[in-house]
């Protein structure tokens, strides 16, 4: 690899996330190319990011036309990318009910429009406070994000020690466990806040019921249930949303970034029912959430997504992933659902990483013995074939590896 550019990156960008694997010039579709020349397979998708891989033309089309029309305005006006878009995505979250159509249209919801997860949960938590409660309750196992109130959110002890004192009256409760939430939610409880797959942490799935189980709780306790669907929703797990959609969970919020703007920088904080109208004037801002480039090409991934049957395909395509990859007798778990992936293996999950990338695919670590795949929902059958060929080579090269290759690639999160 190019050591000039690892010496120039070394040199004038802080060192907050290790040094770079590769050093990528371009991608077409599910591939990337790096400074080398070297084609790889992305099975990685900028972490569940380019659902439509890249340089998808109908995201390339929006942009640049949106950009040539009007690129930015501020939140001081509004453009018709950011109307349509929020309305497009009330309407996959909470479709309009036959009998609500007529008197109630409108009022499902309300969408607050950010640059990244962090910022769409940093929204949520916020209108939290407007109940006029402060216990914030969330999960063991969580991710939500890296600015200070998101990270309050996030149970990871390296991710949030250094930072302390985080906001406060966060409460953690085993991810999963119905009878925990139970105990801990209370008529004090301003919101509980889980993700519907837990993807940093390896892709982890609650027990079915689980998060019904959290509305009924919330409900009764007049808290807000919010749904951190940043790496699930749009798609990738085969459905717009993992469980935002699903009417017996009905949340009152739900987060979203990754997936959406196709590789632009954009969230979505979405207030539904009482919680839409919760943020009043001056209560929360941003310069560029809602930005018209970004929504421009938001808009083209949801028309794509549903033209192109791209969630019928990851469900499919996911499903043949994850029966191939649990063949080889070095995986002892596969799990996940649509194309967001966790597989355990018994070898070091950053030998995988390294060993894959030698092999011409780009997967990554999200703990010592976890990879976890989150591909271009766009990945082809043959890019799969080719990935699923090579996968006991890759684990034969990560079991010989052993001594040599680098240990440090699950720095990984984000
Ligand atoms: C990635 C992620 C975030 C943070 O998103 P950023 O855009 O990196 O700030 C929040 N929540 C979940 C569930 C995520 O996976």
């Amino acid at each position: 690899m190019t050591t000039s550019l690892q010496d120039r990156y070394a040199a004038a960008l802080m060192n907050t996330f290790g040094p770079p694997q590769l050093v990528l010039s371009r991608g077409k579709g599910a591939r990337v190319w790096d400074e080398d020349g070297r084609e790889y397979v992305d099975l990685l998708g900028g972490i569940a990011v380019n659902a439509l891989g890249h340089a998808h033309p109908a995201v390339v089309e929006a942009v640049t036309g949106q950009l040539s029309t009007l690129g930015h305005v501020s939140n001081f006006f509004a453009t018709v990318p950011q109307i349509t878009l929020a309305e497009r995505l009330l309407d996959l979250v909470a479709p309009p009910r036959v009998e609500e159509a007529a008197h109630q249209a409108g009022s499902r919801g309300k969408v607050f429009f950010t640059n990244s997860g962090t910022e769409a949960n940093e929204a949520a938590l916020k209108l939290t406070r407007r109940t006029g409660r402060t216990q914030v309750i969330a999960a063991e196992g969580s991710f939500h994000g890296r600015t200070m109130g998101a990270l309050a959110l996030t149970s990871k002890a390296a991710y949030r020690q250094p930072f302390e004192p985080l906001p406060g009256h966060v409460t953690f409760v085993p991810y999963g466990d119905p009878e925990a939430l139970r105990e801990a939610v209370t008529d004090e409880t301003a919101a509980l806040v889980l993700e519907p797959l837990q993807g940093e942490a390896g892709v982890v799935e609650p027990p079915v019921g689980y998060l019904e189980t959290a509305r009924a709780v919330t409900r009764e306790h007049g808290a807000l249930l919010w749904l951190d669907e940043v790496q699930t929703g749009i798609g990738r797990t085969g459905a717009w949303f993992a469980a935002a959609a699903d009417p017996d969970v009905a949340p009152d919020l739900v987060t979203l970034a990754k997936g959406l703007g196709g590789g632009l920088p954009i969230g979505a904080c979405i207030g539904l029912g009482q919680a839409a109208d919760l943020l009043q004037p001056g209560h929360h801002g941003t310069t560029f959430g809602g930005n018209p480039v970004a929504c421009a090409a938001a808009l083209a991934v949801l028309d794509t997504i549903a033209e192109d049957g791209l969630m019928e395909h990851a469900t499919g395509l996911g499903d043949r992933v994850r029966a191939a990859v649990a063949v080889d007798r070095r995986v002892t778990t596969v799990r996940g659902r649509g194309l967001l992936i966790g597989v355990d293996v018994t070898v070091d999950a950053a030998r995988v990483v390294a060993a894959a990338r030698r092999h011409g695919f780009i997967v990554n670590a999200t703990g010592p013995h976890t990879v976890r795949l989150a591909p271009p929902l766009v990945l082809g059958d043959d890019d799969a074939d080719q990935f699923l060929a090579a996968w006991p080579g890759i684990l034969d090269d990560a079991e010989d590896a052993g001594d040599s290759a680098a240990s440090a690639d699950h720095l990984g999160a984000p």
